[in-house]
């Protein structure tokens, strides 16, 4: 059966033929939000691990992350080829140079095929662009910048400490760089955020010609500010069922061509609090496969028509 939205396996297939692995690093680094630069209190849902694997405090180097990680899953999965995901905290946060050598020691690990860099839209600057053109000549470069939603009291809400001005300059300096492809990360159910809000952060998405997604539910850690709320009643988790249905109505407004690096957040079991559902991975896809199938939904059903109208009418060219 063809999937009805166009997944990062099939994607990257498509590029290498076979099965290509993401390895999560922790490069040690910081972020903004945290150091006191512009909060020591992170966003609402992040811990001081900074969504990491805590791997870089226990003395392993980029090198040392990798290739532990290949180990394994050159057994579970049979890959032999990589991209070395620096998720971690903020990862275009540090001078150039030091920057350079955590990129450089990653791909210079036999079976490394690209770079993954997660990073805020407040904490890019042309130097960081212009060496990742630099190895999009020869790797493949995914930049990940975590925006959340498109409206500007949620990112208040949830204290981002950027706005959706940095977010579009973000887009606008990296698409100068034509082999950088863009992946944004969005947290459906935030609070005091309803479904059509959501929806309207994937048309906003739709008309920015970005390449990817990341889609997250939002969660409940330890350690946040988050869980006080939520120990207070102040915030509900989405159940499975609503979150199913935002994703089936979300999917139909992104591009067909835009591939969904994940459908739903992965959180580490031994830090969750809620919702506990989200552990059940493999149910959770089935289910959103499932429902698309049940309701005959596909990825950009609702705008690619609308996208391809308006990138040849003269029209909207003149605009
Ligand atoms: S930007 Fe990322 S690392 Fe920084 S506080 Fe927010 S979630 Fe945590």
């Amino acid at each position: 059966m063809a999937k009805r939205y166009y997944d990062f396996n099939t994607y990257l297939r498509s590029i290498y033929g076979e099965r290509v692995q993401k390895i999560t690093i922790d490069a040690g680094l910081t972020c903004p939000n945290r150091d006191g630069v512009l909060s020591t209190k992170g966003c609402i849902y992040c811990n001081k691990k900074g969504s990491g694997t805590g791997l870089w405090l226990e003395g392993l180097s980029v090198r040392e992350q990798i290739l532990r990680a290949q180990h394994s899953i050159q057994k579970r999965y049979k890959a032999q080829k990589f991209l070395a995901y620096f998720q971690s905290f903020t990862n275009t946060y540090a001078p150039l140079k030091t920057l350079q050598k955590l990129y450089e020691e990653a791909l210079s690990v036999e079976g490394v095929v690209g770079l993954c860099i997660g990073t805020r839209p407040d904490c890019i600057y042309p130097e960081v662009l212009d060496l990742l053109e630099n190895y999009a000549q020869n790797y493949l470069i995914w930049l990940e910048y975590g925006l959340q939603s498109f409206h500007e009291n949620s990112l208040q809400r949830i204290n981002r400490g950027h706005g959706i001005k940095e977010f579009l300059q973000a887009i606008e300096l990296t698409r100068l760089r034509k082999k950088i492809n863009i992946c944004t990360h969005i947290i459906l159910g935030l609070p005091g955020e309803k479904k059509s809000d959501m929806i309207a952060t994937a048309i906003e998405l739709s008309k920015l010609e970005t390449q990817g997604i990341k889609l997250h539910l939002l969660y409940v850690i330890k350690g946040t500010v988050l869980a006080e709320m939520y120990t207070r009643g102040e915030y509900r988790c989405l159940n499975r069922e609503e979150y199913i249905d935002i994703v089936c109505e979300f999917l139909q407004y992104l591009p067909s061509t835009m591939v969904i690096q994940r459908l739903i957040s992965d959180p580490h079991p031994e830090e969750l609090i809620a919702p506990s559902w989200i552990l059940e991975k493999t149910k959770n896809r089935q289910e959103i496969e499932k429902a698309l199938e049940e309701k005959n939904i596909k990825q950009g059903q609702k705008i690619d028509n609308f996208i391809s109208f308006q990138s040849t009418s003269p029209f909207f060219l003149s605009l």
